[in-house]
């Protein structure tokens, strides 16, 4: 491709995508696509010879947009929102554009530089610890996604307990048994062969569970706490299931409170949970993935009480943040036990600005080396809506969402299955489980919105999650004209 055909297919390339989010509503939300049938639809080999780009242009429409599922569609409620909002696009093509690997300060330090300083930003902006900013001990950084922030939280946490990764000789003795006990540890951080146990809401998201299956805690040493009938997690079960560890001699390590949880938007007590990780010694983690982004308004920043308890935090703005996927935002509030667990120096690495030890090198506070540039997007974000833009999207948000709980409070035939918090609404027919999960079906098959599903209490609700761009009460409201089609 020339300078002049790039130029070319550039324009063509965003005016598909600007047509596409015009004519998004027209849609089916849900993919009607069956298993392989996208695949039936591709050539069987890659050509030979390069194709004309209208031609690939055309199949994307024809081939690829059948198969997805809409979730710009301001009728898609399912999962969580994952906002992409037009500047956030942009800066992501941009960023592709400028093609910089940002793996340390020296290979391109505005990366580094316009990420330290946007963190910072949204520190103050959400209200957040100042321990979170970068100008003390601590420090924000920008990972994939909440997933990979919460493995590092617990891997951080364990090498803070038992200097694990920060001991050259790296060898455990005696082997490491299926029940995540570390055995022999002997000299590790004085760990005497203590098991190491972990602690999160049985409501926490299956990220925490992943952590400890990838870090080899293994899921026998992690304790899913009793949760309320409110679905937060009960700070006196978590500090009888640490005291009983403690006493047998197990070492309680790590505390993951949820704020916004996945199922119902429930916010764990995390002040409560805090002090007994702090009696423990124990690191706690704060998982925000979808309310995080609530604190730009201060009338929900009540839901983060204790957050300044914690030793980490991590909330992704390309939920509910008008940044698209992927940008996920972790906090420490000391950096040190990042660099302390992810810290590698090869020669190959190694530079003078580096060396010197006055800038930050991202690559040392997560798993990977290689990183993408996406503090761009959220610049761009945050330039663009700024601190007001931001407010009003998620105000607007959490109103829908109020209403239409009204809706169904008043009404005789569906009950909410939780309270409504921030965009979300889990509601039910009063019918049985099989009622609820065939008027998901029939909504979802209909097209005309797309609504996912939790089981609350042991029984199927279904799940309104406000948050697309441009989703407005019509949108809202036709969701609640299709459950009275369907309850027939
Ligand atoms: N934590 C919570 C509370 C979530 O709701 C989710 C996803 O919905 C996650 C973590 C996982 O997010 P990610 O896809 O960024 O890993």
């Amino acid at each position: 491709m020339t300078p002049e055909q790039f130029r070319e297919h550039g324009h063509q390339a965003i005016d598909w995508l600007a047509d596409y989010h015009e004519r998004i509503e027209s849609y089916p939300v849900g993919t009607r696509s069956r298993p392989g049938s996208v695949r039936a639809s591709l050539q069987s080999a890659a050509p030979e010879s390069g194709e004309p780009f209208e031609l690939i242009l055309r199949d994307l429409e024809r081939v690829i947009v059948p198969g997805l599922t809409h979730w710009q569609s301001p009728s898609f409620f399912g999962y969580f929102p994952s906002n992409a909002s037009p500047p956030s696009i942009l800066a992501d093509l941009i960023s592709s554009g400028l093609g910089i690997q940002g793996m340390m300060w020296a290979t391109s330090p505005a990366c580094t530089e316009l990420e330290t300083h946007v963190l910072d930003w949204l520190v103050d902006l959400l209200g957040l610890p100042s321990a979170f900013r970068s100008d003390g001990e601590g420090g924000g950084v920008i990972q994939d996604t909440a997933s990979s922030s919460t493995l590092c939280a617990l891997l951080a946490a364990r090498e803070r307990m038992t200097g694990f990764a920060s001991n050259a000789a790296g060898v455990i003795q005696g082997g490491y048994k299926d029940n995540g006990d570390f055995g022999n540890l002997g000299d590790f951080g004085n760990l005497g062969g203590a098991t190491l146990v972990a602690y999160a809401s049985r409501e926490a998201h299956s990220s925490v569970t992943k952590a400890v299956k990838v870090a080899g805690i293994g899921e026998a040493n992690l304790r899913l706490i009793e949760a309320d009938d409110e679905q937060m997690m009960d700070p006196a079960a978590l500090g009888l299931a640490m005291d009983t560890d403690a006493k047998a001699g197990r070492r309680p390590f790590f505390v993951c409170a949820t704020i916004g949880t996945t199922t119902s938007a429930a916010v764990d007590p995390v002040r409560a949970i805090g002090a007994h990780a702090a009696r423990h010694g124990a690191w706690l983690h704060v998982d925000a993935a979808y309310a995080g982004s609530a604190c730009v308004c201060e009338e929900f920043r009540g839901s983060h009480d204790g957050v300044d308890l914690a030793d980490s935090y991590t909330f992704n703005p390309h939920k509910w943040l008008l940044t698209n996927f992927d940008c996920n935002v972790f906090y420490v509030r000391d950096r040190r036990a990042l660099t302390d667990t992810f810290a590698i120096n090869p020669e190959y690495l190694r530079n003078a600005a580096s060396d010197a030890g006055g800038v930050i090198d991202y690559r040392d506070w997560h798993i990977p080396l290689g990183r993408r540039f996406r503090a761009l997007k959220l610049w761009f974000v945050l330039r663009s809506y700024g601190a007001d833009g931001l407010r009003r999207h998620i105000r607007r948000h959490v109103e829908l969402a109020k209403r239409f709980a009204d809706l169904v409070s008043a009404s005789n035939n569906f009950e909410l299955a939780a309270p409504q918090r921030f965009g979300l609404v889990c509601f039910r027919h009063r019918g049985d489980d099989e009622k609820n999960r065939a008027i998901l079906r029939a909504v979802n098959e209909g097209g005309s919105a797309y609504l996912t599903h939790a089981v609350i209490d042991g029984k199927v609700a279904l799940r309104l999650a406000i948050g697309a761009v441009g989703t407005e009460w019509r949108h809202v409201a036709g969701v609640w004209e299709a459950m009275e089609e369907n309850d027939e």
